[in-house]
C-alpha cells in the first residue's frame, strides 16, 4: 500500500493508526448483533457442531487406546476450567484497575496429546479425514468399535495417503502427532518463527518437517503447492477449513456443562466475558461460535493479538478481511507469541464471525511475558507467551465497561460477571525453554 492508501484507510478506520504505531489498543465492534441476527452469516448450524461432537465420541475408544493420557477423560480431549483468584488480585495491583466479578482460566495449555488449543481443531480434522477414507474403502462402519483403527492393517491402509499442513508450530504438532499415530505419511511446513523443540518433537514422531525462512503465510502457500503435486495428499487449510473450525466449536457445549458444574450462571445479570488469543482465527473463531451457540447473547467474546500481528483486528475493522495483511500497513509480524504470528487473517472466520464478536485488542510481547511471570508466581502455572494474550482482557473490559460508548454494563452486572481467559498453550514447552520465558518476565 502507498501512503495515500494508508491515509484513506486510517480516515475510514481510525484504529488502524494505533496499529501502525504498534500501540496497545482496544476496538469494540460497532457491527455486533444478536446471535439470531448474526448466525445466518456463519453458514454453519448446531447440527454441524453436533456431528463433530458425535465423531469425536466415536473416536474416543481409539484415542484411549493410543494416547493413555486420555483414559482419565474417557477418550475426550478436554481441559479444566479453574478459578485464579491470586492472579486476579495480582492483575488488579499491577494495572491499578479493579476487576469486578470472578476470573477463570480455561487450561487448553494442558490439553492431552499436544498441549494447546490445536488439540481441538487439528486433531479433529485428521480424525475426520481418516474416518472418511476408511468408510469409503468399506473398512469401517459408523457403529464399529474404533479401537480397530489401532492395528497394522489400518496403519498400512493410511500410509497410502499423505497429509500436509503449514504451521507456526502448534497446529503442526497436533496434526503431525495425530496423523503419524494413524499411519499417514505426514509433512509439516513450518514458518521461521516455529520453535526448534516443536520441529524436534515432530521429527521424533516420524513426521517430515520442512522449514521456511519466511512467515506463516509463505509456509502455508508452499505447503499447499507441494501437496497439490502429490497424489493422495490432503492439505489441511488452517485459513479456510470449516472442519477445523467445527472441531474447535465443540468446546462451547462442553464449557456450558463445566459452567453448570461450577454453578456459574450466564444471563443478562451474569455476563460471561471470554478472552481468546487469535492467530489466523480458526481456533478462537470456532470456540467463539461454539460458545455463542451454547450460551447465547450473554457470552461476550473478545480476541487478543500481538501489536506486531494484529491481522484479525485489521481485517475486521477495515472490512478487508484476507485482502489486507499487517505487512501492507508496514508492520513486521515478528512476535514472541509464535502461535499468533500471522500477518493475514482467515477471510472465512472474519466474515463468518464479525457480527458475533464484542471486540479485539492488541498487546506488547513484553506485556505477555510479564503476565506469564505473574501467572507462574501467583498460580504456579506455566503457559507459553501466546496463551497469555487473553489475560489483559479483564483489565480492559473493567476499564471500559461501556465499551467506549458502544454498549453499557451496569456496576451490578459487572459485579456478577465471570471472565474466562482461554489459556491456549504451553503444556509441552520443555523446561529449559520455559526458564527462558520466565527470565523475560
Ligand atoms: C494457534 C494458537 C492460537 C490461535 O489460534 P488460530 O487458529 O491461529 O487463531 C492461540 N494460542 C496458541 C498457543 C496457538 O497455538
Amino acid at each position: 500500500m502507498d501512503s495515500k492508501q494508508i491515509q484513506d484507510l486510517v480516515a475510514h478506520s481510525p484504529v488502524v493508526k494505533d496499529l501502525i504505531e504498534l500501540k496497545e489498543t482496544i476496538w469494540f465492534n460497532p457491527a455486533l448483533t444478536t446471535l439470531e441476527q448474526g448466525l445466518p452469516y456463519v453458514g454453519l448450524t448446531q447440527a454441524d457442531i453436533d456431528e463433530a461432537r458425535d465423531r469425536l465420541q466415536r473416536f474416543a475408544p481409539y484415542l484411549m487406546a493410543v494416547f493413555p493420557e486420555t483414559v482419565a477423560s474417557n477418550g475426550i480431549i478436554e481441559s479444566e476450567l479453574i478459578a485464579i483468584p491470586a492472579m486476579q488480585q495480582s492483575l488488579e495491583a499491577y494495572f491499578n484497575q479493579n476487576i469486578a466479578g470472578k476470573l477463570w482460566l480455561k487450561k487448553d495449555s494442558h490439553l492431552p496429546v499436544s498441549g494447546s488449543i490445536k488439540a481441538r481443531g487439528g486433531i479433529y480434522e485428521v480424525l475426520y479425514r481418516a474416518e472418511q477414507l476408511a468408510l469409503q474403502a468399506n473398512l469401517l462402519s459408523l457403529d464399529d468399535d474404533y479401537t480397530k483403527l489401532d492395528s497394522p492393517e489400518f496403519r498400512q491402509f493410511f500410509s497410502q495417503y499423505s497429509i500436509a499442513v503449514g504451521s507456526t508450530g502448534n497446529l503442526g504438532l497436533s496434526i503431525g502427532i495425530m496423523s503419524a499415530k494413524l499411519g499417514f505419511d505426514v509433512t509439516v511446513h513450518m514458518s521461521a518463527d516455529a520453535r526448534q523443540w516443536k520441529k524436534d518433537t515432530l521429527r521424533a514422531h516420524g513426521v517430515t518437517v520442512i522449514e521456511y525462512a519466511q512467515d506463516y503465510g509463505i509456509a502455508v502457500q508452499q505447503g499447499r503447492k507441494a501437496a497439490l503435486k502429490k497424489c493422495n495428499c490432503f492439505f489441511i487449510d488452517d485459513e479456510n477449513s470449516r472442519t477445523l473450525f467445527l472441531g474447535y466449536a465443540v468446546a462451547g457445549e462442553r464449557l456450558r456443562k463445566q459452567l453448570e458444574q461450577h454453578q456459574i450462571k450466564v444471563d443478562q445479570q451474569h455476563p460471561l466475558f471470554v478472552y481468546l488469543p487469535c492467530g489466523v482465527g480458526g481456533g478462537p473463531g470456532g470456540v467463539a461460535f461454539g460458545l455463542k451457540m451454547a450460551l447465547g447473547d450473554h457470552v461476550h467474546c473478545i480476541f487478543a493479538e500481538p501489536t506486531h500481528s494484529p491481522c484479525m483486528l485489521l481485517g475486521v475493522a477495515t472490512g478487508l478481511h484476507d485482502e489486507i495483511s499487517v505487512q501492507d500497513i508496514g508492520i513486521d509480524n515478528i512476535t514472541a507469541a509464535d502461535g499468533l504470528a500471522v500477518g493475514r487473517a482467515s477471510g472465512f472466520v472474519g466474515r463468518a464471525m464479525q457480527r458475533l464478536l464484542d471486540g479485539f485488542y492488541t498487546l506488547d510481547d513484553q506485556t505477555m511475558y510479564s503476565l506469564l511471570g505473574m501467572l507462574n508466581q501467583t498460580e504456579h502455572l506455566k503457559l507459553e507467551p501466546s496463551a497469555l494474550a487473553g489475560m489483559l482482557g479483564p483489565v480492559l473490559v473493567s476499564k471500559y465497561p461501556d465499551y467506549k460508548g458502544l454498549h453499557q454494563f451496569t456496576p451490578q452486572q459487572l459485579q456478577h460477571a465471570n471472565h474466562i481467559v482461554w489459556g491456549t498453550g504451553g503444556g509441552m514447552v520443555p523446561a529449559a525453554e520455559m526458564q527462558q520465558y520466565l527470565a523475560k518476565a
